[in-house]
C-alpha cells in the first residue's frame, strides 16, 4: 500500500534558502497556471488540457520539469474539483482563482536520489544545458519501503512529506460485524457492534491538550483584538496563533493516531466487516457552549479534529479490509429506540420513562448503527457488554 509520513531533515543555512526558494517558485508556477488556463479560455472559449499546459510551462521555471509538472497536475485538479462540487450544486465554490506566494515542491521518481547514509539530492533540473547542483538534506527517519515522491512543506518549520509503498498487501473485505461509532465529544469514541459489544475511549490528554489549546488562543485573541488590525503587534499575536495551532497539533494528532489505532484493533478482534460513523456536520457539543473563543473558532477547531478522526480511522481501516462509512447522526442521541420518544440528555446515561436505559455514547452509537441498517431508529435487542479504554 502506498502510505505519507512527515520527516523532519537538516540541511545547511544555504539549502535551506535555496528550498525556500524552491516553494517560491513553485508558487510562480502556479500563478502563471493561473493566467495561462485565464488566456487560453478567452482565446479558445474552452478549457486548457494538460498536454498544452505542460508545453506552455516547460523549462521556464528554475525547478526540475516533473516539479514544474507536479503543480500543473495540481492545478488541474484543483479545478476539476471545483468543476465537479458546482456541478453538483454546491454555490460557495469557486474555480481556483488565488494567487499563491509559497506552494509545496514535489520531486517525482526522476527528481530525488536518496543516498545509504539518509542524505537526500533533490534535483533541480537542467538550466541553459547545464544540470545544476542539487539541493542535499540529511534525514534520519525515512521510512522503510519504495519512495514515490517527496513533497516539500511548511508548518512553522520545513518538513518533508514523504510517499512510499510499504510493500504490504490491504486485507481484502470480507463481510462480517457491523459497528456504529459516535464521535460524542472530541475527547471521546463510542461504538457499538451488532453482537453487543461495546467500546468507550475516552482521552484525558486530547481533552486537556484541547482546553489548553483554547484556553491560550482566546487569550491572544483578546489581546489582539485591542491592536489595530495588520500592525506590527497585531501580526506578533498573529505569528503565537499559528505556533499554538502548530504544536498542539501535533501533540492532537499523537493522541489522536493512539485512540483511533486501539479503536481499529478492537474492530478486528470483533471481527468487524463495516463501520458507520456518525456525522454532527459540524456541530460538537463541548465546543458550543464555550462562548470565550468566537463561535467561528470554535467550530474551525472542532472541525478540523473531527475531519481528522474521519482521515486517520478511514485509512486504518481501509488496511485491514474493513469500509467505512458515515451516516447523518441527526437525533440519534434524543430518540428513545424502544418507545420512539425523544429527550435531552444531561447526564451520563439515557434513561427512558418505559424503561430503556443505556450509557449515553454508547445509546448515540447503538441509534446510528440503526440507522445505518435499518434506514431509522430501531433497538438491537441485546444485551451490552462495555469495554472502557483511557488513553493517556
Ligand atoms: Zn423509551
Amino acid at each position: 500500500m502506498i502510505r505519507a509520513k512527515k520527516v523532519y531533515f537538516h540541511a545547511s543555512k544555504a539549502e535551506q534558502d535555496r528550498l525556500f526558494a524552491c516553494n517560491r517558485e513553485s508558487a510562480r508556477v502556479w500563478n502563471e497556471c493561473l493566467q495561462l488556463a485565464k488566456n487560453f479560455y478567452l482565446e479558445h472559449k474552452k478549457w486548457i488540457s494538460k498536454s498544452e499546459l505542460q508545453k506552455q510551462t516547460k523549462g521556464k521555471f528554475h525547478l526540475h520539469s516533473q516539479s514544474i509538472q507536479a503543480v500543473c497536475h495540481k492545478y488541474l485538479f484543483a479545478r476539476d474539483s471545483s468543476h465537479q462540487a458546482i456541478k453538483k450544486g454546491r454555490t460557495t465554490t469557486r474555480y481556483p482563482y488565488k494567487k499563491k506566494k509559497h506552494y509545496n515542491t514535489k520531486w517525482a521518481k526522476d527528481g530525488f536520489k536518496i543516498h545509504p547514509n539518509g542524505n537526500i539530492e533533490l534535483s533541480m533540473g537542467i538550466h541553459n544545458g547545464k544540470r545544476e547542483k542539487p539541493i542535499v538534506v540529511h534525514a534520519s527517519n525515512l521510512p522503510q519501503g519504495h519512495i514515490k515522491e517527496i513533497e516539500l512543506c511548511y508548518d512553522n518549520g520545513l518538513y518533508l512529506a514523504v510517499s512510499f509503498e510499504d510493500g504490504q498487501e490491504k486485507k481484502a473485505y470480507q463481510a462480517g460485524q457491523a459497528v456504529g461509532v459516535d464521535l460524542g465529544e472530541i475527547h471521546t469514541l463510542a461504538a457499538f457492534c451488532k453482537n453487543g459489544q461495546a467500546l468507550i475511549i475516552t482521552g484525558r490528554k486530547i481533552r486537556a491538550l484541547h482546553r489548553l489549546r483554547n484556553k491560550k488562543l482566546a487569550e491572544i485573541q483578546r489581546l489582539q483584538s485591542k491592536c489595530k488590525k495588520g500592525s506590527r503587534q497585531w501580526k506578533k499575536y498573529q505569528r503565537a496563533k499559528q505556533y499554538i495551532l502548530s504544536k498542539s497539533g501535533k501533540q492532537l494528532q499523537d493522541a489522536l493516531h493512539k485512540a483511533t489505532r486501539n479503536f481499529v484493533e478492537w474492530c478486528v478482534k470483533q471481527a468487524v466487516s463495516d463501520v458507520y460513523i456518525g456525522n454532527p456536520e459540524g456541530v460538537q457539543r463541548n465546543t458550543r457552549k464555550k462562548k470565550k473563543t468566537s463561535r467561528k473558532q470554535a467550530q474551525k477547531l472542532s472541525n478540523w479534529s473531527f475531519g481528522k478522526v474521519k482521515a486517520y480511522l478511514k485509512y486504518k481501516l481501509m488496511q485491514d479490509g474493513i469500509h467505512m462509512q458515515e451516516v447523518d447522526e441527526s437525533y440519534t442521541s434524543q430518540t428513545c429506540p424502544v418507545c420512539k420518544k425523544k429527550k435531552k440528555v444531561s447526564s451520563r446515561n439515557y434513561v427512558c420513562s418505559c424503561g430503556y436505559q443505556e450509557h449515553r455514547d454508547i445509546h448515540g452509537a447503538r441509534n446510528i448503527l440503526s440507522k445505518a441498517i435499518y434506514g431509522d431508529i430501531r433497538h438491537f435487542d441485546v444485551p451490552t457488554t462495555q469495554k472502557y479504554l483511557r488513553i493517556a
